[in-house]
């Protein structure tokens, strides 16, 4: 059984008669729409987390970008290529790719001033305006800028042809400037799409099986709005041909996975792949907070044949002569069958040594609680190929391969046990 929401606090008969309690944490209200199977958001992660491919994608890097006018959603971005060992990378870095980034950067400069340019022609029809009497006359309380501009304007022809020059200037200076944004920020995800694309090619080899990515973001589309962009980087960096080719589709079916750039021919293309999440999930996905992906783990777990119950983000204490010991905060707690339990720790982390460090800690710290884990499963968006064994701590960190064949490695763990 898998208990996302808690309501109350659970006391749980382990092996040997260990007693365990676990609580509702701090901000349980937030995982209450999960308590529902037909909920959207469980829905979402049941799918995600019974998908190989996809629970293996959603671990891959990402920026998450939050609405300024609606703090309720939340954008999710992965960049990805489907060429892995290209060397986009590293020719980015050499000083020809360098030059060019810069004169892009010197180009923007040149724009953000025209458009400065434009915002004092705006003052000085502000101040023609105000010594056209009659306009001023016409104007009336509450009424807007751009009102006491039509006005005025329909007392002085003149002033209304530069209005309107003045506003078409302004769109096609303002859609350069983005357009030039668009492109330096397409620029900034290069590294992270080879990266992410490195890391499904340890499981997915590319570009060959790039039609099976698409197949299972697909599938994503039945709860999100699923966009893309693409563009070619070599268009500009090779051919000096600005702005370089782009392709953005509104359905993730239609996304050109044509390598090769329609324009110049090379294999240039770099995918931004994003979608907004339903507001339950956002509040799950705020700065430092993994619970989305504690979620998914959890969800995965609970399938295996030699669980019994799995809970999500507790506070778990042991129980010594009915007295209960300090706390610990458990992203995923499981109990097996024989009522031992097994613990497992997610992060979309991916820096080792940060990941062995925060194992360490947290493992230290349970020594003092007596927590009775088995084995601790630590999952994580390590690149590394190898999963990794902390003896002392009976853990094994998972990297991002591991989240494909899940079930298999999990099993090989906690098997290891009974031969032991
Ligand atoms: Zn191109």
């Amino acid at each position: 059984m898998l208990y996302v929401y808690l309501k109350d606090e659970k006391t749980i008969e382990l092996i040997d008669g260990k007693k365990l309690i676990i609580s509702p944490s701090k901000h349980e209200i937030l995982l209450e729409p999960f308590k529902d199977s037909e909920h959207s958001a469980q829905e979402f992660v049941a799918e995600i987390s019974q998908n190989p491919l996809l629970r293996q994608f959603l671990f891959l890097k990402n920026v998450i970008t939050m609405s300024l006018d609606n703090t309720s959603k939340a954008t999710v971005n992965y960049p990805f290529c489907f060429e892995p060992y290209t060397d986009l990378a590293t020719r980015l870095t050499s000083s020809d790719h360098e030059f060019k980034i810069k004169k892009l950067e010197e180009k923007i400069n040149l724009k953000i001033n025209e458009f400065g340019d434009l915002i004092n022609s705006y003052y000085r029809i502000i101040f023609k305006i105000q010594l056209h009497s009659t306009a001023l006359n016409k104007a009336q309380e509450g009424d807007s800028f751009l009102d006491i501009m039509q006005k005025s304007a329909e007392s002085d022809p003149k002033i209304a042809e530069q209005i309107q020059s003045i506003f078409i200037d302004s769109f096609k200076s303002w859609q350069h400037l983005s357009e030039l944004y668009r492109f330096l920020d397409h620029i900034n995800i290069v590294e992270a799409a080879i990266k992410n694309s490195l890391s499904i090619n340890q499981t997915m080899p590319l570009p060959e099986k790039s039609q099976q990515i698409l197949d299972a973001l697909s599938v994503l589309s039945k709860h999100f709005f699923i966009k893309t962009i693409s563009m070619c980087i070599d268009c500009y960096f090779v051919y000096n041909d600005y702005p370089p080719f782009v392709s953005t589709t509104s359905s993730v079916r239609n996304m050109n996975l044509n390598n090769g750039c329609p324009r110049c021919g090379k294999k240039g293309l770099v995918h931004r792949i994003s979608w907004d999440y339903l507001e339950s999930i956002t509040k799950l996905i705020m700065p430092y907070s993994s619970w989305l992906y504690e979620i998914i783990i959890g969800n995965a777990i609970a399938n295996l044949d030699f669980v019994k119950d799995v809970y999500i983000h507790k506070k778990i204490h042991f129980c010594v002569n009915e007295k209960r010991l300090d706390p610990v905060e458990s992203d995923v707690t499981i109990v097996t069958k024989d009522n031992s339990l097994l613990l497992a720790e997610v992060t979309t982390q991916s820096d080792d040594s940060n990941i062995t460090s925060a194992i360490s800690k947290k493992c230290e710290y349970m020594k003092k609680t007596q927590i009775p884990y088995e084995k601790l499963m630590y999952f994580t968006s390590s690149e590394s190929s190898e999963y990794r064994d902390m003896e002392t701590f009976r853990a094994r960190i998972f990297g991002l391969k591991h989240l494909y064949k899940l079930d298999d490695f999990v099993n090989a763990f906690v098997l290891q046990k009974s031969q032991n």
